[in-house]
């Protein structure tokens, strides 16, 4: 037998939840079912481009099963591993505020639930690997550039801390693709590629949302005790008072997600209910990006320059009205609206407790504490960065370098404007430089009177404010190499990104501003999203 046929796969999904009886692959409206199972596409001459080694570890496959002939096959989607019983997810779903109806695993292919060695469980799905009922008038296929940028975006925000699923594989699948670039409206060829991703669950808001939409309340019932019972199985037996429960639970790990976003500067792009996770996981990179110079106001996703919905600053916002889309699809079921109302309060206590103690955590305070004029202080450090278009990245974590007792008034003020100029894309005015005076003059007086020692107080800070993040243009650089066949910078990036908050001083280069050929060539920018 094959290396990859010693896995063991246990599948509830299929098991326990009702599928489609239609057995054929042709697009259409899918009900009363939460699946359909499909076979991913045979393609030609698949070559693997990057695995994640600490990723195939804790699923139980070994380093060199991962160069193998067979992992390329199986994560091609050429082959089944013994126990895998693909099938792709129906789901619907809010996009950019309107109901979209039937949207579903387009693009995605479940393979199966892994037992892992350590006994927990994981879900394996490639992306790209070929049409599905649900794919309306798409091809069910993906591009090697985003299949990049999922892949390193993923496994970097994991290394972050950042609640997310997680990436295994990349491979080509040694075809092209017709992509429609944005730029100049003409189809262009690209490389075809597949990753696998990997997640204890891929159920999204938008799988619940489906049934109530169709008034299936039955398959509503099916697959929200499913999900209790499997990914929440500490609440206990379903019942009203239990639905209550995990819905609030849903609305705490989807604040501490967005919580983390924000503390690290991502923006998702498009936060449309069908891609937020019942889990609270960060899913779907698509046009996500990172935020250099610190801007409420930017997006990545040009397709929403208009409205900028999904704008960093707006994200904790659309995640609540994400949940109550959610708590409405859960209405018929739980038929209690102040209970669902009180739950969606967890969402804002979370996130404003936790977004106070992570802004408290980047200052490097032993805690946030209102009394002491945190409220303002934290306030006015983000305005500053914004007036002084900053790299926020770079700023929170040289800030840990200041030294604040050690050295005269004079000396500390000039060492922090020369930080902030050094950071910041534009010159500072005199209006920004006075405005960081007086910040900086108050946030010293804080840490003094708050009274940690130095090293203590920089420890605090480097555990949240990373050193490396996936910069949008280093992403670009990586796929304009892998697409001239030269995979080094993805391989770099994933090691790099492995230990963000740690010093790498061999590797500066990648904790630098984003230089100027860069500014028009951000993430997605010209792209479209779904590529
Ligand atoms: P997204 O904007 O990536 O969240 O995708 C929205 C919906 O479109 C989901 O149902 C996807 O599965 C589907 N979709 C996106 N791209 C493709 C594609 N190339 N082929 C088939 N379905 C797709
Ligand atoms: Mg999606
Ligand atoms: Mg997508």
């Amino acid at each position: 037998s094959l290396p990859l046929d010693s896995l063991r796969f246990d599948n509830r999904f299929v098991r326990e939840l009702p599928g489609d009886p239609e057995p054929d692959n042709f697009r259409r409206q899918v009900y009363a079912a939460c699946y359909s199972k499909v076979t991913p596409s045979r393609v030609k001459n698949p070559r693997l481009v990057a695995y994640a080694a600490d990723l195939a570890e804790e699923l139980g496959i070994a380093e060199e099963v991962c160069r193998s002939d067979d992992f390329c096959q199986v994560f091609a989607g050429n082959r089944l591993a013994d126990g895998m019983e693909p099938f792709a997810m129906g789901y619907g779903g809010h996009q950019f505020g309107h109901w979209a109806g039937q949207l579903g695993d387009g693009r995605a292919i479940n393979l199966g639930e892994v037992i892992c060695p350590d006994g927990s469980r994981q879900t394996l799905q490639l992306k790209g690997a070929g049409l599905t009922p649900y794919s309306r008038s798409a091809d069910g296929l993906a591009v090697l550039r985003s299949s990049i940028r999922e892949f390193l975006c993923s496994e970097a925000m994991h290394h972050l801390g950042v609640p997310t699923t997680r990436a295994l594989s990349v491979v080509l699948t040694g075809e092209t693709v017709v992509r429609d670039m944005f730029y100049d409206g003409n189809p262009q060829l690209e490389p075809g590629a597949i990753v696998c991703r990997v997640a204890p669950s891929f159920v999204r808001f938008g799988n619940f949302q489906l049934f109530t939409a169709r008034d299936d309340l039955e398959s509503l019932k099916a697959l929200v005790d499913y999900t209790i019972r499997n990914d929440f199985p500490e609440l206990g037996e379903p019942c009203t008072a239990v639905y209550l429960q995990w819905f609030a639970e849903v609305c705490r790990k989807t604040a501490d997600m967005v919580v983390h976003w924000q503390r690290v500067g991502f923006v998702h792009g498009v936060m449309n209910t069908d891609n937020m996770s019942i889990l609270g996981l960060t899913i779907d990179y698509g046009p996500y990006g990172w935020l250099e110079n610190y801007d409420p106001d930017w997006t990545p996703n040009t397709t929403d320059a208009q409205g900028r919905r999904y704008r960093y600053g707006n994200q904790p916002k659309i995640a609540y009205w994400n949940l109550v889309q959610l708590a409405n699809a859960l209405y018929p079921l739980v038929k209690r609206a102040e209970g669902l109302q009180q739950a969606l309060q967890s969402f804002t206590d979370t996130f404003d407790r936790q977004w106070q103690a992570t802004l408290a955590a980047k200052l490097g305070l032993s805690a946030f504490d209102a009394d002491a004029g945190d409220e303002a202080l934290t306030h006015r450090v983000l305005k500053l960065l914004q007036n002084a278009e900053t790299d926020m990245t770079l700023f929170f974590r040289q800030l840990a370098d200041v030294d604040i007792a050690g050295s005269a008034d004079e000396q500390a003020n000039a060492e922090f404007i020369e930080l902030l100029q050094r950071n910041s894309y534009e010159t500072l005015s005199e209006a920004v430089v006075e405005m960081a005076e007086r910040w900086f003059g108050d946030y010293r007086k804080r840490l003094l009177s708050d009274g940690l020692p130095q090293s203590e107080r920089r420890e605090i800070m480097n555990r949240v404010n990373p050193k490396y993040v996936l910069r949008n243009y280093l992403a670009q650089q990586a796929i304009d190499l892998a697409e001239q066949g030269d995979f080094s910078l993805v391989w770099e990036l994933l090691d790099l990104l492995r230990a963000p908050y740690a010093e790498q001083p061999e590797r500066d280069r990648f904790a630098a501003k984003r230089p100027d050929w860069a500014k028009e060539r951000a993430g997605c920018s010209m792209l479209s999203c779904s590529s």
